[in-house]
């Protein structure tokens, strides 16, 4: 299984890395894709890709950080973009529930990543939070020749739609398991199969019966892959297989066998 989206670079998860990893392990979870969300984490993802092959990082400035970004982040990014265990530029977008940063400087560090990750040729890990309609528009008339992940797919059926012809992946994480989600589940069932991704985002977003306990961690991508191989009556093993294939076409870089 490859955990395509989660942060061993946040300090609780850093602090047992090697539980962590060893757990992931057991259960199956051959490659982690490590995701930072500023220009501290995005470092320390690529450190730790350095450190163990089964690590591989993706840099860039969340939305929540748009308040911070520069042209010298910007080139400390270009920089990372250049190292062979680099997937992809994220995670980027727009947050517009939290927001944490003001909404034009979300547009600025979003644009300005997304003209970089052009420059780059690599692939980029979408985070949108309240913002589908204003993230999706942007990203179809802005983007349309980028390879994109839209991590944790929250959004409304006629958002999915656009992902599904537009050939987006979409992650999946713990809410497909809770109670109340209907409508997500209804999405991921008809979502194509060669479009889906498993993540779990640890430490934020613990699957059930994990739900609200702090810190998630990658050994509970089971339960987000067996909910959506019951969901889409598929064995889990195919369904491992089908989202491995998958993470490999959605970052080429990530060339190992699983
Ligand atoms: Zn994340």
């Amino acid at each position: 299984m490859i955990e395509t989206h989660v942060h061993l670079n946040n300090d609780t998860l850093e602090r047992d890395l090697p539980g962590v990893l060893a757990r992931a392990t057991t259960v199956g979870v051959t490659d982690f894709v490590v995701v930072g969300f500023d220009e501290a984490s995005s470092e320390k993802a690529v450190t730790l890709a350095e450190t163990d092959a089964r690590i591989w990082a993706v840099v860039g400035v969340h939305p929540h950080d748009a308040k911070h970004w520069s042209e010298g982040v910007a080139e400390r990014l270009r920089t990372w973009a250049a190292h062979p265990r680099v997937l992809a530029i994220g995670e980027i977008g727009l947050d517009f529930y939290r927001d944490l940063s003001p909404r034009d400087l979300q547009y600025e560090a979003f644009r300005a990543q997304l003209a970089l990750a052009r420059e780059v040729a690599l692939p980029v890990v979408i985070h949108c939070r309240d913002a589908y309609d204003e993230c999706l528009a942007l990203l179809e008339t802005e983007a349309a020749d980028i390879a994109l992940i839209i991590h944790c797919f929250a959004g409304e059926r006629h958002h999915a739609e656009i992902c599904w012809k537009r050939g987006w992946f979409m992650g999946v994480d713990g809410p497909i398991t809770y109670k109340k989600n209907d409508t997500l589940r209804e999405i991921v069932k008809a979502t194509p199969a060669e479009l889906l991704l498993l993540e779990t985002d640890a430490p934020y977003l613990s699957p059930e019966p994990f739900r609200g306990k702090f810190p998630n961690e990658p050994a509970r991508l089971t339960h987000i892959r067996d909910t959506i191989a019951a969901l889409r009556d598929t064995p889990p093993d195919a369904l491992t297989a089908q989202t491995s294939t998958n993470a490999r076409r959605a970052f080429p870089r990530l060339l190992r066998d699983a």
